[in-house]
């Protein structure tokens, strides 16, 4: 086994239409276009010596991280019985900001760990990816995905033409789980009819969303729970976004621009924080 390297995109929601919590497990239905960006996270494998256990070191998130649970839990679907690895990951993306960072981590270890074991199967990949959280099998390949059921339901898509896209991150955290309980409170999810035509509406032009579907249903929860987010959002859109939307369940605030260049610009002009991406694989 040699070492590899793999990068963790983030991602953003351009669009999350949010349905009602499932009877089986819980988790909240939705309909999302996510889109991959070129902020990520980088990810190195390394052999282990013989006896030891897989590790991980990831500056700045502290706990059970998900990128090791990824390893284990590819080592109990295959049975790959494959050397100890030790996971180094250099964290850009912001933690518990609404951007899956450590779903990406977590994608991108199932992507490291089978090329070790000679596994090419995104299928099983996402199967296993679903068991550590709604997010992850989405990032199994980075890309423009439209993710249904809770996230584990993932089709991929054509990337889209380059656009900006501006990244504010916040000194704040959202846990994920406190933000659907806010939804919940707030009565924001839709009956499952009026998410079915969410999601055909979504699917009719996911390939380049019309403005009025570029509409993230966690916002206002976000903001309930955080509401320094108002003042971002005026930000962005101040500095000419086409639109300012709450990343995922936030508390971070992303704009959307047409052109790269202005949201490389807006980044330079906004308070220290802010970072420009693209579109993950395009030009
Ligand atoms: P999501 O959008 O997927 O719901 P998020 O972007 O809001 O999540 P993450 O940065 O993925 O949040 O982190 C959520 C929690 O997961 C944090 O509390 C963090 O401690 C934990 N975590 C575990 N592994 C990682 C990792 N590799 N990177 C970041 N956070 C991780």
């Amino acid at each position: 086994m040699s070492a590899a390297t793999d990068v963790a995109p983030a991602k953003v929601n351009l669009c999350l239409f949010l349905g009602p919590a499932r009877a089986a497990d819980g988790r909240h239905e939705l309909v999302s276009v996510m889109q991959a960006v070129t902020l990520a996270d980088a990810l190195t494998l390394t052999p282990a010596g013989a006896g030891a256990a897989d590790s991980i070191a990831c500056p700045g998130v502290n706990g059970d991280n998900l990128a090791l649970a990824a390893v284990r839990a590819f080592r109990a679907r295959t049975g790959w019985a494959g050397p100890p690895v030790h996971l180094e990951v250099v964290k850009r993306i912001p933690v518990a900001a609404g951007m899956a960072g450590g779903s990406a981590d977590a994608g991108a270890a199932l992507r490291l760990v089978a090329a070790q074991a000679g596994i090419a199967d995104d299928g099983l990949l996402r199967e296993i990816a679903a068991t550590l959280g709604a997010d992850v099998p989405a990032q199994v390949r980075p890309g423009r995905v439209l993710a249904t059921g809770a996230g584990e339901h993932v089709e991929m898509l054509a990337p889209p033409p380059p656009y900006g896209v501006l990244v504010v991150p916040s000194s704040e955290r959202l846990a994920t789980p406190d933000v659907f309980r806010e939804a919940d409170r707030l009565g924001l999810p839709r009956e499952p009819a009026a998410l079915a035509a969410a999601l055909a509406e979504v699917r009719a032009h996911a390939a380049d969303l019309p403005d009025a579907l570029i509409v993230n249903e966690l916002e206002p929860a976000a903001r309930s729970l955080c509401p320094s987010i108002d003042a971002t959002l005026a930000r962005v859109r101040d500095a000419g976004a086409d639109h300012a939307l709450v990343a995922g369940s936030g508390p971070t605030v992303i704009g959307l621009f047409a052109e790269p260049a202005q949201a490389e610009r807006a980044a330079r002009e906004l308070p220290s924080g802010a970072v420009a991406a693209r579109p993950w694989g395009t030009a």
